[in-house]
């Protein structure tokens, strides 16, 4: 699906972390977006969890009778790492059948901090925007300066032309939940188009 800007996006799958031993603003962070969203009209889909952020993104938009929708591998929801109050949970059979039905399921991406998990689901989401399989934002909440790190790493693997400068522009960062919407409309277009400039190829 082509990201049309200026249009708010119907579903939108959010990235963030299941501790619940981080820092409470992360917590409260992702609990400011589930409503943010919620009232905005857009349809969560997240990782499932009821733990830390992830769990706190889910009651943030029940809170305001948002829709959210959870994909859980098999083994989570054994281990009753599932949040069972949400609209639809989808129990699917490994982490890779999660990340691709969380990220098909949506038009948007939103990352708010996390560890591995959450980092490896922003990078999927980014690779396959290069490669115009995955079209829509991706818009990176930087609680805190916790991205800066990561930011910095993108901009040198610009400058060290691992990635052409147009792949900046794959990304937005903002630094409140508030900001989130907006910059989701506001979000540039993004077309099948890149995989042209997907591969930066010198002389063989
Ligand atoms: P992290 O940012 O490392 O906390 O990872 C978040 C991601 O890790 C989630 O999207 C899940 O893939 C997975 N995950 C790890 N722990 C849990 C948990 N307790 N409940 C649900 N998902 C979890």
């Amino acid at each position: 699906m082509n990201h049309d800007p200026g249009k708010k996006p119907h579903s939108v799958c959010v990235y963030c972390a299941s501790s619940g031993v981080a820092d409470p603003i992360h917590r409260q962070v992702a609990r400011r977006l589930g409503g943010l969203l919620a009232q905005a009209g857009c349809t969560i889909i997240y990782g499932g969890g009821k733990a830390g952020s992830m769990g706190a993104l889910a009651d943030g938009a029940l809170e305001h009778d948002g829709r959210v929708i959870g994909v859980i591998p098999k083994f989570m929801l054994e281990l009753e790492w599932g949040h069972r109050g949400i609209s639809e949970l989808h129990e699917v059979e490994d982490m890779r059948t999660r990340k691709h039905g969380m990220l098909t399921r949506a038009s948007a991406v939103v990352a708010l901090a996390g560890g591995c998990g959450t980092f490896e689901e922003l990078m999927e989401a980014i690779t396959l925007k290069r490669l115009g399989i995955y079209l829509g934002p991706v818009i990176i909440v930087n609680t805190g300066g916790y991205y800066d790190p990561l930011l910095e790493q993108f901009a040198r693997s610009i400058r060290e032309r691992f990635m052409d400068e147009r792949h900046g522009q794959m990304w937005q960062v903002v630094a409140e939940p508030e900001e989130v919407v907006p910059a989701l409309e506001a979000a540039p277009g993004w077309d099948e188009r890149s995989i042209e400039f997907a591969a930066l190829h010198g002389p063989r």
